[in-house]
């Protein structure tokens, strides 16, 4: 047995109840704990004099013991140990609150490294808790301390210990993966000195090694992967339908399809009629398009197809608002055809649920569009032929199986908001064939795009002032709710791939924003909405926003997968430096969709060259795929890897990695290396490619079953 098929128990220190808290990381043996990495690093090696010391943010400081630690009662059991510490520059009182037990590590005169952030009470300084290192002159302390994700009943320390333990114990068992001539063609670390140097880097340098080779590797095996995946899926098969001809439907439309779209439906036709038998290969098309390139008419046009070889469609939307505006758009033109189509959500009542899924599970309903509702209600189909889910980022994979799970004979279409870049394509939906609807309808205005700092902000409101006194209405986008979000620590995050990230500007949340909305424009209805509200809580605001009764709505990025309000003219993002490209390019979608001319203003205070150059590209195109490439090339594949839309396996996300890559080359070479192996060997059945095809093997096997 190799070491890494060892217990986490067999480590010092884990019993039973450690065990259960690694239990919820999914950590059960000694190699899993190996692959669970950092999430950040701690820069400790910038030492702080304590002249210069900050209130907001941990730093380190180097000082010297003046004082012998002691403890008092403060009340009850609580204790609070006290002592003076020095450097060249002051000296401050370190305090720690109920560890008695410090006292017996720290002695006068000697020198440690602490890591903390100062407080402030009454003009005294003082330094709570902080983590303690002692500094000896002839073994220098390690710059960077690795921060990991953790469970109840962990803390850090015992996670560094473990994995410490670990790597001394299993070192020997971690062998190379990939095969030797492709490692050295991409210049890679070994498998080995990656893992070893993930948890423990010496230096930004080693570190920055290490994150590379594995970030390759997700790249790598999730490219090989799709590859294989969809050799697998050919033989799914579905319903085959017969040749269809759609144009007494597009004849129905109010005008006439892009050539985008009339491709797209080409392919749908094409992929439904495929095979001789009754039983055909399943569709499995995704359509990626802008907000407003008209998916819909689209995917009208698949259920067209479905309804008239006698089966069922399903239309799965990510919001109850969404579900709603589908079946306004959809219900009316399918009727004309003689097909019912009924509506399931949340809050449809149990009366009227029974009656639908009586209806559907009958097939006297021939398209049910709603919710997650449809998985969670386990609706039956008496025919189901296709299934239709809006914005699949805001699925999970698990969800989309399901749902084709109760639909074993459906083909499937998706439809993606969020434009990628063609060479992502295979890494983030091998497993489905692309359709890109990169062409928008005519007529569509251009939102102009400003982007400024917040020294604009009188201009800008006097702005909102016009846009509302002429009827529009705007939004207002944060990133997030609460000043407190903004984790203070996060600010020293030293990122993988040695790019430290450039100096971010202080946050305005949601709700600050709210406030000074309000106070400066007391005569207009301003509204905030996030995350946390309840469900009924937000469809209230939303629905009031669309009827015009709120003129100012603030928010954070809920609103991406909004609702059509076409008067809206305005949309305004705070701290603009904080969102993807592609995010932003998405939130701007959310305005222009009437005839007013409409406007998006980006505020940011990024000093950043990188920041600034990104925003502007923004005022530049509203050509999602461009900015998509765009971002791609300066930023690395991180944005689109480390999104909702990437794959997922059932214990969180699979590009750990890559998605804290801003390296583009490092993607090209790993789809080039992928495109080398099979080229060379279809199956990856070699000998040499046997480690790779083991790990494969394990990919294949969470991420694999989206198909089934
Ligand atoms: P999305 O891709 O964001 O889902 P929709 O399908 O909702 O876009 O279409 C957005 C709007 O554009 C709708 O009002 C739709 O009726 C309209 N539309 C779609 N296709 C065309 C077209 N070819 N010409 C004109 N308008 C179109
Ligand atoms: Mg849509």
């Amino acid at each position: 047995m190799s070491a890494l098929d060892l217990p986490v128990t067999k480590l010092t220190g884990i019993g039973k109840v450690k065990a259960e808290a690694f239990g919820k990381l999914s950590i059960r043996t000694v190699g899993d704990l190996l692959l669970h990495f950092p999430s950040r690093y701690e820069n400790r090696g910038l030492i702080t004099p304590l002249r210069d010391g900050s209130l907001t943010m941990a730093q380190s400081y180097v000082l010297t013991v003046a004082t012998p630690p002691r403890s008092a009662r403060i009340g009850g059991r609580m204790t609070i140990t006290k002592f003076r510490a020095f450097d060249d520059s002051g000296t401050i009182e370190v305090t720690y609150f109920n560890q008695p037990y410090v006292a017996d590590r720290i002695h006068v005169g000697e020198t440690f490294r602490f890591y903390g952030r100062l407080t402030e009470k009454k003009g005294k300084y003082s330094l709570p808790s902080p983590t303690a290192e002692l500094v000896l002159p002839d073994r220098p302390l390690p710059a960077l301390y690795a921060v990991y994700p953790l469970a109840a009943g962990l803390n850090n320390n015992t996670m560094r210990a473990c994995v410490a333990q670990a790597l001394d114990l299993a070192h020997a068992a971690l062998c190379e993966i990939l095969p030797e001539d492709i490692r050295r063609a991409y210049s890679l670390a070994t498998y080995a000195y990656a893992i070893e140097n993930i948890h423990r880097p010496p230096d930004m340098a080693a570190l920055d090694r290490a994150a590379r080779r594995l970030a390759f590797d997700e790249m790598l095996e999730s490219a090989l992967a799709a590859r294989l995946m969809r050799a697998k899926q050919t033989r799914v098969t579905a319903q085959r339908m017969a040749d269809t001809d759609v144009s007494p439907l597009t004849a129905a439309l109010p005008f006439a399809l892009t050539g985008a779209q009339k491709r797209t439906v080409d392919e749908i036709c094409a992929d439904l009629a495929r095979g001789k038998s009754a039983d055909a290969p399943r569709m499995a098309r995704i359509i990626v398009g802008d907000v407003g390139s008209g998916k819909t008419a689209c995917a009208l046009a698949a259920i067209y197809i479905a309804l008239k070889n006698g089966c069922q469609a399903v239309l799965m939307a990510p919001t109850e608002i969404l579900a709603a505006q589908h079946f306004a758009d959809i219900e009316p033109t399918l009727a004309r055809f003689g097909y019912t189509t009924e509506k399931l959500t949340g809050s449809t009542g149990a009366a009227e649920k029974r009656r639908i899924k009586a209806a559907v599970a009958a097939g006297d309903c021939d398209l049910v569009i709603g919710t997650h509702a449809l998985i969670e209600d386990d609706v039956t189909f008496a025919r189901a032929g296709l299934v239709v889910c809006d914005e699949q980022h805001r699925f999970g994979i698990a969800q989309r199986a399901k749902l084709l799970a109760a639909c074993p004979r459906a083909h499937m279409l998706v439809m993606s908001a969020t434009p990628i870049p063609r060479t992502l394509s295979l890494v983030l939906m091998g497993d489905l064939d692309v359709s890109r609807l990169d062409e928008m309808p005519p007529g569509r205005q251009k939102v102009d795009t400003f982007f400024v700092d917040s020294g604009y902000r009188a201009r800008l409101n006097s702005f909102i002032e016009k846009q509302v006194a002429a009827g529009g209405q705007v939004y207002v986008v944060c990133p997030a709710i609460e000043p407190a979000d903004d984790d203070a620590d996060d600010c020293l995050t030293v990122s993988a791939f040695g790019a430290a990230r450039e100096d971010t500007p202080p946050l305005r949340s949601a709700t600050e924003v709210a406030d000074a909305l309000r106070a400066r424009f007391p005569q207009f209805a301003v509204e905030l909405v996030h995350g946390k509200l309840r469900p009924a809580q937000k469809n209230d605001i939303m629905t009031r926003f669309a009827a015009g009764e709120i003129q100012i709505l603030v928010s954070t990025t809920v609103i991406e997968v909004g609702i059509n309000v076409p008067n809206a003219s305005l949309m305004i993002v705070e701290n603009a430096e904080r969102f993807g490209l592609s995010q932003l390019h998405q939130l701007r979608g959310r305005v222009g969709r009437g005839t007013r001319k409409s406007y998006c203003v980006l505020v940011s205070d990024a000093k950043g060259e990188n920041a600034e150059r990104r925003l502007r590209l923004m005022t530049k195109t509203n050509d999602g795929f461009v900015i998509a490439d765009e971002d791609l090339r300066m930023r690395g594949p991180g944005d689109f890897l480390g999104t909702d839309g990437a794959r997922q396996s059932g214990e969180g996300r699979y590009f750990r990695m890559a998605a804290m890559c801003n390296d583009p080359r490092l993607f090209e070479d790993a789809t080039h290396a992928a495109e080398t192996l099979l080229a060379a060997d279809p199956q990856l059945a070699g000998e040499r490619l046997a480690p790779l095809r083991a790990r494969l093997d394990a990919v294949l096997h969470y991420g694999g079953d989206t198909m089934n």
